[in-house]
């Protein structure tokens, strides 16, 4: 049945349980009215009246680029020189790094993120995921032909270093080389933040650890724009100084989420290391993978990022702090009304997403079932339920914790 294709890959199609609950809240916004349905589940920002945010500041600046602009090639299949330049002075903004570093252009965070993974394990080695994660890290480890181990995320209410650690141990004792996804700041789906001193143990740890091989970390920032502290967002990349040379750090960086520019397909991976050999040696496969895949991303896109993170950058970050206030105010609202009746939740600082804590897999499923039956619309993730806060508008966040609870009370 098989014969046509490659045999030595997961042939099973794609599960997107996302989808499928956002097209049966669809569905039922049809039916019974918007109204009368809360659909939690759209991860893009949405105002107050349930459409997508666009923010004018970008696309703007988008709408007078020239057609050529937009038609033309990039300059290199690493992306343009003013695009990766931007793209790293953005990431770190005012942190002083004293690292080698090279950006390449890929599309979205999503072209970072697998890249990082094609291009620094082989198969069959295993990729560190948190417990609890954004669903594409586990098919793009897939689609690699690699394999995941997860470390449990929380200790009560902080990182949890010991698993951390121990899953490290583990994976650096059977491969000899360590790559680990930590999506911080503002983790999808629970938005925890780790503290700086958090990121220094990892640090240091990734640093003992490299004795007994090399240690990548991949830091997916995507959602860090949308700190409630933005000043202080970058703070923590100031432990990467601490790294020795047989550490490197990759930084995937989304232009979907930061300017709202979901389909432009544009971001960036800023790899760093001690030595510039080392990061030229990844920049290289990075470059040929793709020329060998995507090619090259959108040239108006790049171009657009520069022009509204240097000449708009005052009234972008205005435009795009009005959002960030309304998902403060949104979570604010959920989080009290949580608290207020014993909603047990994740560990939330920032973000698009607050993530419930329901450990029982058996309860998990009925919890989520008994919500749709009632209108309620969210996604199941492992070991818990996420809300869309990024989607809900404030009247709909009134209101709701209680009404879960009493689903999850009445089960
Ligand atoms: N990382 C996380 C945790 C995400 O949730 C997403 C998108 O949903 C991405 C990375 C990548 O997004 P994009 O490829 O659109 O930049």
């Amino acid at each position: 049945m098989k014969k046509f294709i490659r045999e030595n890959i997961d042939h099973q199609p794609i599960v997107d349980n996302v989808f499928k609950i956002v097209n049966l809240a669809n569905d039922a916004i049809a039916k019974k009215g918007k109204e009368n349905i809360i659909n939690a589940t759209i991860g893009s920002l949405y105002d107050e009246g349930g459409n997508l945010v666009a923010l004018d500041t970008v696309f703007n600046t988008y709408n007078s680029l020239d057609n050529r602009t937009k038609a033309k090639y990039a300059s290199s299949f690493s992306g343009n020189p003013n695009f990766r330049k931007q793209v790293y002075n953005w990431v770190v903004q005012d942190t002083k790094l004293d690292l080698c570093h090279s950006v390449i252009g890929t599309p979205g965070g999503s072209g970072a993120v697998s890249s990082t993974i094609l291009n620094v394990l082989d198969e069959g080695q295993t990729l560190i995921i948190p417990h609890i994660a954004w669903g594409n890290y586990k098919s793009m480890a897939t689609i690699a032909n690699c394999k995941v181990q997860a470390y449990q995320m929380f200790d009560g209410d902080a990182f949890n270093i010991t698993s951390f650690k121990e899953t490290c141990h583990e994976v650096m004792a059977r491969q000899g080389k360590v790559l680990a996804i930590i999506n911080d700041p503002c983790h999808n789906p629970t938005g925890y933040s780790m503290t700086v001193e958090e990121w220094n143990q990892v640090i240091d740890f990734c640093n003992e650890l490299s004795n007994e091989g090399p240690v990548i970390i991949l830091d997916d920032i995507a959602y860090i724009d949308y700190s409630y502290n933005l000043e202080r967002s970058r703070d923590y990349m100031n432990a990467f100084n601490r790294m020795n040379d047989q550490v490197m750090i990759v930084v995937a960086f989304s232009c979907s989420k930061t300017l709202t520019s979901y389909g432009l397909r544009c971001g960036g991976a800023v790899i760093l290391a001690r030595n510039q050999e080392d990061v030229r040696a990844l920049e290289i496969l990075m470059e040929k993978h793709a020329r060998a895949s995507w090619s090259n991303i959108p040239n108006a896109a790049m171009e657009n990022f520069v022009k509204v993170t240097t000449e708009h950058k005052d009234e972008f970050n205005e435009e795009k702090g009005k959002y960030v206030d309304l998902l403060r105010k949104r979570y604010e609202i959920f989080t009290s009304e949580a608290n207020q009746c014993g909603l047990v939740y994740y560990p939330y600082k920032e973000g698009f997403f607050v993530t419930l804590k329901v450990e029982d897999d058996d309860l998990l499923t009925r919890f989520h079932e008994a919500m749709l039956a009632q209108d309620i619309y969210t996604i199941k993730v492992n070991k818990g339920i996420r809300v869309a806060l990024c989607s809900l508008s404030v009247e709909k966040c009134q209101g709701l914790a209680f009404k879960m609870k009493d689903i999850l009370d009445s089960l």
